[in-house]
């Protein structure tokens, strides 16, 4: 054994899956966990949830070139700290959509939404925009980290609306915030959070809406995260699947 080499604490397994639901026709949903074969030795991990929008195709191609432009733009920043790091690589994943939101005779909208969870040196690190969420479960309950870029979460937060008028509301979906709509963006990037396995964290668009916190967690306390993450999507396509949904699942255990 090599004593210069830290020992790794923890392992990681990854779920994910994306479905375009029972009522669209097209998923505008994206997401990405890199690296894609991450090896026993790997030192850092992204995974990205993004929910486009706009007209036509507008929106998968406003989610899709925001998580490789995301992606390209971290792992290439490796000067600075990781919160830092996922500020600028959200800048210039929103620099790349509203370049091309912008671009040609009539320019278009198209943004999208924008979760991102970086895993380094034993911490999680989060950045966010828009109304994807991220959560951490373990045994003890289930935590929002994120907040969502809603006007109804505002009008919540100010305590117009009350918890169940504004799950109901028919504004919930109304951004107050996504990439790629204006050449500035404001980014959520939250406190790093020290890994204290066992511990998963869960990543979704909010096509997941349909299912409960409670059935959330149950699911992915019971099942393994590919596994977990399939079921989640069934049962929001059981419910209706309003919306595109998706689900991406990072578990990690002591090793
Ligand atoms: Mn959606």
């Amino acid at each position: 054994m090599s004593w210069w080499k830290p020992k790794r604490k923890y392992r990681v397994r990854v779920g994910a899956y994306t479905d375009v639901g029972q009522v669209r026709t097209q998923n505008e949903d994206a997401y990405g966990h890199y690296p894609e074969t991450p090896d026993r030795d790997v030192k850092e991990r992204l995974f990205i949830v993004a929910d486009g929008m706009g007209g036509h195709a507008r929106g998968e191609e406003a989610s899709h070139l925001a998580v490789s432009a995301l992606h390209e733009a971290f792992f290439a920043g490796q000067q600075w700290s990781v919160g830092e790091r996922l500020r600028r690589a959200f800048e210039a994943a929103n620099a790349r959509v509203y370049a091309l939101a912008t671009a040609g005779m009539a320019p278009e909208t198209m943004g999208t939404t924008c979760t991102a969870m970086a895993l380094v040196n034993g911490h999680v690190h989060m950045a966010h925009v828009g109304d994807s969420r991220a959560y951490r479960i373990d045994e003890s309950g289930m935590v929002q980290l994120t907040r969502d870029h809603t006007l109804v979460e505002e009008l919540r937060r100010q305590g117009v609306l009350t918890e169940d008028e504004a799950r109901t509301h028919p504004r919930r979906h109304a951004l107050t915030r996504a990439l790629g709509i204006q050449p500035q963006l404001e980014v959520d990037v939250l406190e790093a959070m020290p890994i204290e396995a066992p511990q998963q964290f869960l990543l979704c668009s909010d096509g997941l809406a349909p299912v409960t916190e409670d059935e959330i967690r149950q699911v992915m306390l019971a099942h393994p995260p590919q596994e977990a993450a399939e079921r989640l999507v069934q049962m929001a396509n059981e419910r209706g699947g309003p919306d595109n949904i998706t689900v991406l699942i990072v578990a990690i255990d002591k090793s």
